[in-house]
């Protein structure tokens, strides 16, 4: 899958360079690039955010640079299998439902949000759908788009070294993963459930499933 960022601070994903997805990116399972704004800006300061109408705190990322940044993406790469996604709290809430159907997609255009938000001519008419990843507000997109993409990845095939880790998995089959347990059997007093070390792999799992774990809320 190619995923394209648009984003005003692109070395905000570098967290993205380590463990599974920096695999799944050495493996080309997922290829990411970086598009920023700036590049596209109508003045030579670089800006591309104005104060917003009618007044009100912050300032407002522009249409044109964004407008000019999707035109540029789309003058680069032919998928027809392509969603663009803007980030904001008032989005879809992105969960494993939306992960798992957005793992058929071709490429994934997110763009990041900053400051007080995007001008909304933008988001009506540029942009396929609005997500967001909880009910709070994060000072920009990009720690969003990190969440997104690796949860995405995850779920690709190839990205995980052992594709069983997906099947138990929280969510999968819509229940929790069950308690895991591992060296020493005791500890502080604490010992690991006996069904756990009898090797009876029947009872095992019949364990598990009966001790599915369950939301905190
Ligand atoms: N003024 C906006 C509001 O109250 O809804 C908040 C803007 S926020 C400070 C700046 C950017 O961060 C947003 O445009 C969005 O891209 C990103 N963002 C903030 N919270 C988010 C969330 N929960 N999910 C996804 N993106 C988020």
């Amino acid at each position: 899958m190619r995923i394209d960022i648009v984003t005003l601070f692109p070395e905000l994903f570098d967290a993205l360079q380590y463990g599974v997805i920096s695999r799944a990116i050495k493996n080309n399972i997922i290829e990411i690039n970086y598009w920023n704004p700036r590049q596209f800006a109508n003045n030579e300061h670089g800006y591309i955010d104005d104060k917003p109408y009618g007044g009100g705190p912050g300032m407002v990322m522009c249409y044109e640079p964004l407008y000019k940044t999707i035109e540029a993406i789309k003058h680069k790469t032919t998928f027809t299998n392509c969603k663009i996604i803007c980030l904001s709290p008032q989005g879809k809430t992105f969960d494993h439902n939306v992960a798992t159907a957005s793992t058929t997609l071709d490429q994934l255009i997110i763009v990041c949000g900053r400051y007080e938000g995007i001008d909304q001519r933008f988001i009506d008419h540029c942009v396929d759908e609005t997500w967001s990843i909880g009910n709070f507000v994060l000072s920009g997109g990009e720690f969003a788009a990190c969440c997104i993409i690796d949860t995405i990845a995850r779920l690709l095939p190839g990205t995980l070294g052992n594709p069983e880790s997906l099947t138990s998995e929280s969510f999968t089959n819509d229940q929790y993963d069950y308690p895991t347990y591992t060296r020493p059997a005791e500890i502080h007093g604490h010992k690991v459930p006996e069904v756990l070390l009898n090797g009876n792999h029947a009872e095992i799992t019949a364990w598990r499933n009966q001790h599915r774990n369950h939301k905190d809320d």
